[in-house]
């Protein structure tokens, strides 16, 4: 299976600092050693263009974030320390979005091994995302002339308000997100679809109320390109998640998304999203099977 990534461009970070860096690498290293990607299909894309960005965010985040000019309160909300690194590899995870996002309209599904960076919104970024990801890959495939209706899938277990910010007020596109109902962000902006789940939910209750999200959602979407944010936080031993799905479960999750969206008829892009195990291979572990399972509707 293709896949893109940019593992290899890394940012100055603190000791200790919570942001998973070193997942990507590992994730990349691990769907070449099971077999899901061959080397050669592993590609590294350039950085996407800022007319594409700029088609997306506002002027005056894109110039602060370029020249490292963000206020006290932006560096606070990102979480993460500014660099031209850390810029750079925005655009490029951002880049490997718009094109699996493009391979899948081809070939019905692809992955993205990065993105996700739901919590940008047109005019900010905030923890641990500068560009919306999905929202420029969306905005690339409509100006391509590709698609027009969109649905987006959010099951990170943090609400995604950015995308809700982006394509709330887009007719043609729907959101739903389901997250912990007291998790972060504790401000948020709703999607179409929002679905809080309690603390502590586990594996039933978790895919019941998916099932019933999914019920709602494709049937209002008619769309012609969905993407599902598979984030591993959900997962019982996340620092940061409060929900308690195991890994079968996860795997069961990806894979009613999987077949539910794949059944509309819709190019699926699949991007990583969240991910904060205190040990880092558990959660290059549940990334890695949501490859194999996206690999596995590939043949
Ligand atoms: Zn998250």
């Amino acid at each position: 299976m293709h896949v893109w990534t940019h593992d290899r461009f890394r940012f100055p970070l603190p000791p200790g600092h919570r942001f998973p860096i070193d997942k990507y690498a590992l994730l990349r290293e691990r769907v070449v050693a099971d077999g899901i990607a061959a080397p050669g299909e592993v590609h590294e894309p350039e950085p996407v263009a800022w007319s594409r960005i700029e088609a997306v965010h506002e002027r005056g985040w894109i110039r602060r974030l370029r020249g490292g000019e963000l206020s006290v309160r932006e560096r606070r909300g990102l979480g993460l320390p500014w660099s031209p690194e850390l810029v750079e590899r925005g655009r490029r995870a951002t880049a490997g979005t718009v094109l699996a996002a493009r391979h899948a309209l081809r070939h019905g599904v692809a992955m993205n091994l990065g993105g996700g960076t739901h919590h940008a919104g047109r005019a900010w970024g905030r923890g641990f995302c500068l560009f919306n990801d999905v929202g420029v890959a969306l905005e690339c495939l409509r100006a391509d002339g590709q698609v027009e209706r969109a649905l987006v899938v959010d099951c990170d277990v943090h609400q995604g308000d950015g995308t809700a910010d982006l394509l709330g007020p887009d007719p043609e596109a729907f959101t739903v997100s389901l997250h912990g109902a007291r998790n972060y962000p504790f401000q948020r902006i709703p999607s179409d679809l929002d679905v809080d789940l309690e603390t502590g939910m586990g594996d039933d209750g978790y895919l019941a109320a998916l099932d019933a999200a999914l019920d709602h959602a494709i049937g209002r979407a008619e769309a012609d390109v969905a993407f599902y944010l598979a984030g591993a936080d959900p997962w019982e031993g996340d620092r940061l998640g409060r929900l308690a799905l195991t890994k079968r479960g996860l795997l069961a999750r990806d894979e009613l998304v999987l077949d539910r969206l794949r059944a509309t008829g819709a190019a699926v892009c699949v991007v990583l999203a969240g991910g904060y195990a205190d040990d880092v291979r558990d959660t290059v572990d549940i990334n890695a099977a949501t490859a194999a399972a996206v690999a596995r509707r590939l043949s």
